[in-house]
This record gives C-alpha cells, structure tokens and sequence, in this order.
C-alpha cells in the first residue's frame, strides 16, 4: 500500500483490533484485559473471527490488530492473519513473550501475511521489565524475537506502557529502541484500569515533559512514533510547529489538520504507516472483545453491543455512543471549548477512567483555551 488514503472516519475505522483470547502466560501489571492462563469458553469461534475479518474489509478498514491476552493462545492465529491479508487488510499481532514465541512461530508469521509484529518492551532493563510483566525473561525473549523477526524481514512494532513507573527511564528506553532496528514504535499512556489501577499516573505537567521527548525523537528517527491514550500529543506537535513559523502557540480559532510531523503515512520498507487525521476512541477506531462486545477503545468499558447480535457497520457507523464520540465540541469542560479537539479530543477512555464519565475533559492535560476566543462557555485561563 502506497500511504494511507483520507478516510470517513464516520464511515470506517482506521484501525480495529481484536482482542483474540484473553488467555495468557503473563501477568502483567498494566494489563488492561486482566489476562489469565485459560481461554474463555464464550470466545469467538474461528467462523465468527472470520466474519468480523469480512465486516471490517466491507467498513474499507486498512489495519486489523489481533491483540489479547497472547494471540498465540489461538490455535487458528495464523489462519486468520491469512484470512485477513487476503482481504486486503495490513495485520499486525503482537505475541506475548513466552515460550510459546519461538523462532518456528515467527517465521509462519511472516508467511502467512502479517504486515507487523510488536514485542511490549517496557523498561530498558530486563530486571525492571520482567518485574513489570511478572515473568522472569521475557525481556530476553522479545529481544530474540525481534532479531528473528529481523531474519525474516517481518517489520518490527515496539509498544511501550508510560506511567509513574516507567516514565523516569524514557530516555534509556529511547537509546534501547533506537538500537533495535524498528519501523515503528507505539508509546501507550496509562489508562488506570483493570491491572492498572495499582499503578503510578502521570501529572499533566508531566505528560507536556514527555511530549518534549517524543517530539524530538519523532523528528530525528526514521521509525515512526505513535502516542497512544494521550491525544493532546498531537496538540502539543502543532503548538510546536506554529511556534516554529513564529506564529502564537495558542491559536485564534479551530485547528482542523493535524500538524504535518504526524503525517507519515508509511514506515521504513513501507511498513504500517500513521493516520492522515488523527484517530480517538469510536473516531477512526474500534476494539472488538475476545467475547465479541465492540467498544470504542480497548481502555473504555462502554460497548455498543455485542457482534452475535448486530453488525459492526451499524454499531459503528450509527451507535449513538461512537457517534457522541466523534462530536467533540459536545465534550464537556475545556476539551469540548478547545480549539484543538478536533485534532485531539483528550482519551476518552481517561476521562472515564478518572471522572466516571467519558464526555469529560482529559485530566492530564494542561491546556487551557483562551477565553475571549471562546465567547461565552466559560474557559479558564490558561497554563499552557
Ligand atoms: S483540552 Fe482536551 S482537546 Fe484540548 S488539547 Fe487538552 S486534551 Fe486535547
């Protein structure tokens, strides 16, 4: 695929994921899914998982995701990647580092059509990182299959999780995946939620310092950068960009594009590339649960119903709730007033996880809109 075309995110998710099984040998701490070692009995059949591949090329989606739980639980996992890149669809998985993942397993990965395979590397040591996945050595195998998927040619995904804990080694761990040879890395903010409410956040001042570092490795790494969970990343990418042609940082009215940085439409060795507009919970993206719910991300326990009983096309396209979700000048607080949320819209899935309700602003941000250009609805001045 040459680039990735404009899409109606009205009309069609950018990206789907499926969460195949939540079974899995790890007990990570972060894990939003709340893993375990047995499969579901109510989990989607291969015939259904079929289906779902078929309802989400019609939708005109680009990328499918086979998440978990470990997706090499499923015995069918590589029959499905087939299934998928057959319908024209770039699939990624990303298999959870056990001995499950053998040399064997990535090799019949490549061959059977996957586009990308992402390894979950979240510390730059292997004693802080096996500590955080609850499984001595799994640093040491996602480093060795990451050289196998080198072997293969299978493009390399580094998904990291940022919260209290993690975030003060992000310049170690942006030397460790600067040497791994990688297309594309995707740093998750912490959404407080199944495993992870036991963990450290983040501070919105916080979240600003690490939008510095990302921005300066985006823009000096041929690998792409993806921000997951904490939108207000690309408003922070057009505040620089506006300073840098020395207009204001806080701008006199809607940003409708996304700043140009993130327009990288395609990774090294036309790897998968990022979004032409920028995606949020039920805009652009949608998870499908191991049991078949479909919710508008992964980290937002709000389904719009399950796919035994309704399409994906009518839960997407006409669910009132994604549709809520891609209204976001009816957000509440500052994130429905701000001149960004078009572009961003704060996590939705925060929002939730924080106040209770999804419709609130992002309580990790620091951006407050001006008040005169916002007649009327109230903002506050701003730190920002
Ligand atoms: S206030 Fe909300 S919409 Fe605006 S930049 Fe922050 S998170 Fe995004």
């Amino acid at each position: 695929m040459n680039g990735m075309p404009r899409i109606d995110y009205n009309k069609t998710p950018f990206v789907l994921i499926w969460e195949t099984t939540q079974a899995c040998d790890l007990t990570c701490r972060h894990c939003r899914a709340a893993a375990q070692p047995n499969h579901h009995p109510g989990e989607l059949t291969t015939e259904e998982g079929e289906d779902l591949l078929r309802q989400a090329a019609e939708l005109g989606t680009p990328i499918f995701i086979l998440s978990g739980g470990d997706p090499l639980k499923r015995a069918d996992l590589f029959h499905l990647i087939r299934y998928g890149a057959d319908l024209k669809m770039r699939m990624a998985t990303v298999p959870a580092a056990t001995p499950l993942l053998t040399e064997d397993v990535v090799r019949k990965l490549k061959e059977s059509g996957l586009s990308q395979m992402a390894q979950s590397v979240d510390f730059p040591r292997a004693e802080l990182h096996d500590s955080f996945r609850g499984v001595p050595g799994a640093f040491a195998r996602s480093m060795q299959a990451i050289e196998w998927a080198h072997k293969y040619h299978l493009p390399v995904q580094i998904n990291t999780t940022l919260c209290g804990q993690s975030a003060p080694y992000l310049e170690d761990m942006v030397n460790l995946v600067q040497r791994l040879g990688i297309v594309f890395w995707e740093v998750f903010f912490l959404v407080p939620m199944g495993r992870g409410v036991d963990l450290g956040g983040l501070t919105a001042a916080q979240c600003e310092e690490i939008f510095a570092v990302l921005y300066r490795v985006q823009k000096n790494s041929r690998f792409l950068v993806k921000v997951t969970e904490a939108p207000h990343y690309r408003r922070y990418v057009a505040q620089c960009e506006m300073e840098e042609k020395a207009e204001p940082r806080r701008p006199h009215g809607p940003v409708d594009d996304l700043p140009s940085q993130l327009i990288r439409t395609e990774g090294p060795g036309h790897s998968i590339g990022l979004a032409v507009q920028g995606v949020n919970s039920g805009q652009g993206f949608a998870f499908v649960s191991h049991t078949g719910d479909v919710y508008p991300s992964g980290f937002l326990p709000a389904s719009a119903g399950n796919l035994r009983e309704h399409r994906l096309k009518s839960m997407y396209q006409d669910s009132e709730l994604f549709r809520q979700l891609r209204r976001p000048h009816e957000f509440k607080g500052v994130c429905g007033i701000c001149e960004f949320n078009k572009i961003c819209g704060g996590s939705r899935s925060r929002a939730f996880a924080l106040t209770g309700d999804y419709l609130e602003s992002d309580p990790w941000c620091v951006y407050r809109p001006a008040t005169k250009s916002i007649a009327g609805k109230g903002a506050a001045s701003s730190p920002a």
